[in-house]
């Protein structure tokens, strides 16, 4: 594909806080952006040139999104397969059906990963009770039922300990509804991710792994340096390079982890996207993983990404917000809302960064 010039447009479906910061993005490389998404207050709307309201699995929707796009990408993974496949016929479409396929299914993304030789944690697909006792003596009762598709920041998951019948219960129920898996259960010291961007002439670049912390299923913070040894680092990298090259991904993806106590990693799951764990990138690099992706699908060329800063990005989740006030006081601390109206618990709302320079 030839590189897009200023002036050209990308399409991007989604229209949620990641679909906003690709557009800001691209605006600053004098791109401009279509964003599609079915909410008539999408947060994306509000940075983009332009904006299509209709249903992600919309075909003429998707049409005319196409028609008016030298190139169309995503903001997050659940899109419907068939209508991307549709798309690819025609138009240059990044990242490709085939990460997008891989990561939509739990199952298939553990099986991808185990077959290039990265280890996850074990996992079992389980869809009758007996399969779920079956399942649950091979992980010593501990695990966490997880519904095969459309889960994020924990939703659809289900803990599972031998003493808790009440959740027993729950998975059970669970199960019979959509198609699942139980996870052994991982006692991590650590979890951490890394962005990873390819373009289409195979050129790869990384990001620093980050060192993340959930509560609830959902990211809380993550820090940079990440708490890990180097042969860690190299490892993360391997698997990020390794990962681009098998899916013959273009654009830039996350890889999350877990950190045992010996500093090996097990993979947890992969975004074919722009990343929560990589908001620090804004703030701590020259260019952030948003502008890394808009150039990787533009053609344009990748460039190293060098931490000229130690960081913690912290997540705004609903209340939070109510902190902004006091946060906007603060020296080295970069801001980013989501210009989202409705507070809702649970819903990420914006996300700051506070650089720690370093004194080299
Ligand atoms: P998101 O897409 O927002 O990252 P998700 O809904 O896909 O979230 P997971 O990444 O599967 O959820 O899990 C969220 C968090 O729950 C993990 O980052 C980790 O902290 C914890 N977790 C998930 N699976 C396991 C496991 N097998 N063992 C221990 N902890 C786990
Ligand atoms: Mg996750």
């Amino acid at each position: 594909m030839a590189s897009l010039k200023p002036g050209a447009c990308i399409g991007i479906i989604g229209g949620g806080q990641l679909g906003r910061m690709l557009a800001l993005a691209a605006a600053r490389l004098g791109l401009k952006t279509l964003v599609l998404d079915p909410q008539e207050n999408a947060p994306a709307f509000q940075v983009s040139n332009g904006a299509i309201i209709a249903a992600y699995d919309d075909g003429d929707a998707l049409s005319k999104l196409a028609a008016q796009s030298d190139v169309i990408t995503y903001e997050f993974e659940n899109i419907d397969l068939t209508a991307v496949k549709a798309l690819e016929e025609t138009h240059v479409c990044h990242p490709n059906s085939k990460a997008l396929a891989t990561s939509q299914d739990r199952l298939v993304e553990k099986s991808f990963f185990n077959d290039l030789g990265i280890e996850t944690a074990p996992f079992f697909e389980v869809s009758s009770r007996d399969e779920l006792n079956e399942a649950l003596k091979q992980t010593g009762g501990f695990g966490i039922v997880k519904s095969r598709r459309f889960g994020y920041d924990g939703k659809g998951q289900i803990r599972l300990s031998p003493d808790d019948t009440v959740a027993l219960e729950q998975a059970n129920e669970l199960i019979q509804k959509t198609p699942c898996i139980l996870e052994g259960f991982v006692n991590f010291e650590r979890e951490i991710s890394i962005v990873a961007a390819r373009n289409s002439d195979g050129q790869t670049e990384l990001f620093e792994v980050a060192e993340n912390v959930h509560v609830d299923g959902i990211l809380s913070t993550s820090t940079l340096p990440a708490r890990v040894g180097e042969a860690t680092r190299a490892r993360a990298q391997a698997i990020a390079v390794q990962t681009l090259d098998a899916l013959k991904y273009v654009g830039v993806l996350a890889i999350e982890f877990f950190v045992n106590e010996n500093g090996d990693l097990l993979v947890n799951e992969f975004a074919p996207r722009v990343h929560n764990s990589g908001h620090w990138t804004e703030a701590a690099c020259v260019i952030s993983q948003f502008e890394q992706h808009i150039r990787a699908v533009s053609g344009l060329p990748l460039i190293s990404t060098h931490r000229h800063s130690d960081c913690i990005m912290e997540n705004l989740i609903g209340e939070d917000v109510y902190r902004v006030p006091e946060i906007l006081t603060r020296p080295d601390t970069l801001l980013h809302l989501y210009g989202k109206e409705e507070v809702r618990t649970g819903r990420k709302m914006g996300h700051f960064t506070t650089l720690f320079p370093t004194k080299d």
